[in-house]
């Protein structure tokens, strides 16, 4: 991956978001609101894992930098990435509470009436706001390209534990958005 001084500059601005605890609770309290409208739809999802393998599944994960903000604000980026989510582990999500809204919002098959498009545009509207109002840059990235971006992150990065690891996955691929 050709990295660019976009990326370095992007990065540097992810590590100080990350550690801005008003940003990253305020993304995390879209997240639950976002989480009780999908949870009315009542979908449903067998945590089969499937989705968040990308190169099988042929979906695709899309994130904004706030998003990203709030996974690295409670795990360390730096692993392999391969054609798989790297927060996957045995068939289950270890980044439940942190995901970002495609694996949030993702249910399969798709529903005739898309409510899981038009919930996403505008959540992922509202979490736009949220990253404006902290003077984020705006990059709206594949997740393997993205996490790829990351990679060299310095080592003093402040992580957290990764949290969420026995929770199944009710899974992560952003098809919806437009994300393709
Ligand atoms: S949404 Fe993902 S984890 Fe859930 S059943 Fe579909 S492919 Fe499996
Ligand atoms: S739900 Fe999202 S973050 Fe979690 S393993 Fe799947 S793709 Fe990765």
């Amino acid at each position: 991956m050709t990295d660019t001084m976009d990326d370095h500059a992007w990065r540097r601005a992810v590590r100080a978001a990350g550690a801005d605890p008003a940003m990253i609770a305020e993304v995390r309290r879209l997240y639950r609101l976002a989480d009780a409208e999908i949870a009315s739809h009542r979908p449903a999802c067998r945590a089969c894992g499937a989705c968040c393998d990308f190169q099988r599944s042929k979906h695709r994960l899309y994130v904004t930098t706030a998003e990203v903000c709030v996974v690295l604000s409670a795990v360390d980026p730096r692993r392999p990435v391969t054609g798989r989510c790297p927060y996957q582990l045995d068939g289950l999500c270890t980044i439940r509470d942190a995901r970002p809204l495609g694996c949030r919002v993702f249910h399969c098959p798709p529903t005739p009436d898309d409510w899981q498009g038009r919930l996403y545009e505008r959540w992922l509207g509202r979490i736009k706001r949220v990253e404006a109002r902290f003077g984020l840059p705006y990059r709206y990235g594949e997740w393997l390209a993205t996490l790829g971006r990351l990679a060299e992150l310095p080592a003093n990065w402040p992580a957290g534990e990764v949290r969420g690891g026995s929770n199944a996955c009710e899974s992560g691929v952003d098809s919806v958005g437009g994300g393709q």
